[in-house]
């Protein structure tokens, strides 16, 4: 006789009676917990009818507990706060810039109470969104005018669509990028019905290229900031404030689109200059386009800053009421642009600007506070050491600039042939954790960047209950 005869599953009601139930009923209601448990039985059937359970493994309060836990998996988030170790501090895969407490405040507002979104309260009629902001981003950009969408991408459409639908865009070859993601100059000219003319060579554009290329189907002149990728040697680009003429002269808008862009030269804190909005106006652009949530540290948001009644004209496109944004990020957006009124303090107040900025030193002699502990946990298997490390700015800001950091470098000591192996096994330790710690891996070692680890005690808090497979 096999055993399956004598075991036999609990019923549903068996199990929903057994005092262990009551307070998963309680904390995550009775259908939950009865669509879960009756999920549970009918998987563990087929195992009872073969014998492979024994009988303390289906008693109601073992049942009760496998179906907490289910429960319990099933409530968590599927947005995670993680640790990014990664060294790029603007992360795209990792929410990009961190808000400051300023414009944390502001959306926790925003969120709970109604606001005036698009109610002018001087007069008590109707305002327009943009108005918000627009006073301050006038000021520290210098443009005449502004409008705000959902991020710089549906900045680039929005405008190429506005100002040049029908007609023909002349673009340099050296710019027809991708930024990653399916964001293609060229298919989004397209997609904003813009006809693209390309001038020039991918190394080398001329004014003569741009001026050649002008015919009564023009409509704009684009210029995009090569963000993500350098082109170096035998190179030559028409300066913005020259093509700017140039277009004028032929009565055409001159676009360009900045990527990251910054409000303020970047170089007054040891960083890589990057272009300034306000010199990209003063050179002529008529439109500029930024991220908000590249250097600027604000949230995701797309800037278009420029002349007034090319602004008029892009406010006016059916397009930018679907592109619009939110009143939350609004809210961070002010808040954040606000910090920049004071530049003298912005690197301690925003938290992209203060990690970007964090010292060498300050950064390594943490690292070696932390390794002793870091060894102490991974054990005899692996090496940890402090070392100097090279972060980068991400989100396609300087891809070569390399931002001098520090690391808990963590090496297997075991034959070539398992490092990999070992390496991917701690890598996923890391990612299992509560709060998911993202290191890189590279020379096989596993890199932990420590630039951004900002809250120490919780990533201490967390680290005995790292489990590494061998
Ligand atoms: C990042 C980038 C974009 C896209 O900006 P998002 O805010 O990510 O939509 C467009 N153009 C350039 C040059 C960029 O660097």
């Amino acid at each position: 006789m096999s055993a399956s005869g004598a075991l036999r599953l609990p019923s549903v009601d068996g199990v929903l009676r057994h005092p262990a139930c009551l307070p998963l009923a309680q904390r995550y209601g009775r259908e939950a917990l009865l669509a879960c448990l009756r999920q549970l039985l009918d998987e563990l059937r087929s195992s009872v009818l073969n014998g492979q359970l024994a009988a303390i493994e289906i008693r109601p309060e073992v049942l009760a507990g496998r179906v907490g836990e289910r429960l319990a998996q099933q409530q968590r988030s599927q947005v995670r706060r993680v640790f990014n170790l990664t060294g790029t501090v603007l992360h795209t895969n990792l929410g990009r810039a961190l808000l400051p407490e300023e414009a944390i405040d502001a959306v926790q507002m925003a969120a709970r109470y109604p606001l005036n979104l698009e109610f002018d309260l001087a007069s008590g009629k109707r305002g327009d969104r943009d108005d918000l902001i627009e006073g301050l981003i006038r000021e520290l950009t210098g443009a005449e005018a502004v409008t705000v969408v959902n991020n710089n991408a549906a900045a680039v459409l929005l405008t190429l669509n506005s100002l040049g639908a029908r007609k023909e865009g002349i673009i340099s070859r050296g710019e027809l990028i991708e930024i990653g993601g399916a964001f293609r100059i060229p298919d989004i000219m397209a997609r904003a019905g813009v006809r693209l003319h390309e001038v020039g060579t991918t190394n080398r554009t001329h004014a003569r290229d741009y001026e050649a290329a002008i015919n009564p189907r023009s409509g704009l002149i684009m210029r995009v900031h090569a963000s993500n990728y350098s082109i170096e040697g035998f190179t030559a680009r028409v300066p913005t404030a020259e093509l700017a003429e140039l277009a004028h002269r032929h009565d055409l808008p001159l676009l360009e689109d900045l990527g990251s862009g910054s409000l303020l030269d970047l170089t007054r804190w040891g960083l890589p200059a990057e272009p300034t909005v306000r010199q990209a106006l003063l050179d002529g652009a008529d439109i500029v386009t930024f991220s908000g949530d590249k250097l600027l540290g604000g949230p995701q948001a797309g800037l278009i800053v420029g002349r007034k009644e090319l602004i008029a004209k892009i406010k006016k496109n059916p397009l930018k009421r679907a592109l619009r944004v939110d009143k939350l990020t609004l809210a961070a957006l002010e808040a954040v642009l606000g910090l920049y009124r004071d530049p003298d303090r912005l690197a301690e107040r925003l938290p992209s600007l203060r990690l970007l900025t964090r010292p060498q030193a300050d950064i390594f002699a943490q690292a070696s506070r932390l390794q002793p502990l870091m060894a102490e946990i991974l054990g005899a298997v692996w090496q940890v050491i402090a070392v100097e490390a090279l972060g980068m700015i991400g989100s396609g800001s300087q891809p070569v600039a390399r931002l001098p950091s520090a690391a808990l470098c963590c090496r297997p000591q075991v034959s070539k042939r398992l490092r990999g192996r070992c390496l991917l096994n701690l890598e996923a330790a890391l990612r299992a954790l509560p709060i998911p710690v993202l290191g890189r891996i590279d020379d096989d070692a596993l890199w932990l960047d420590l630039r951004q680890l900002d809250d120490e005690p919780a990533w201490l808090a967390q680290l005995p209950q790292l489990q590494v497979d061998p």
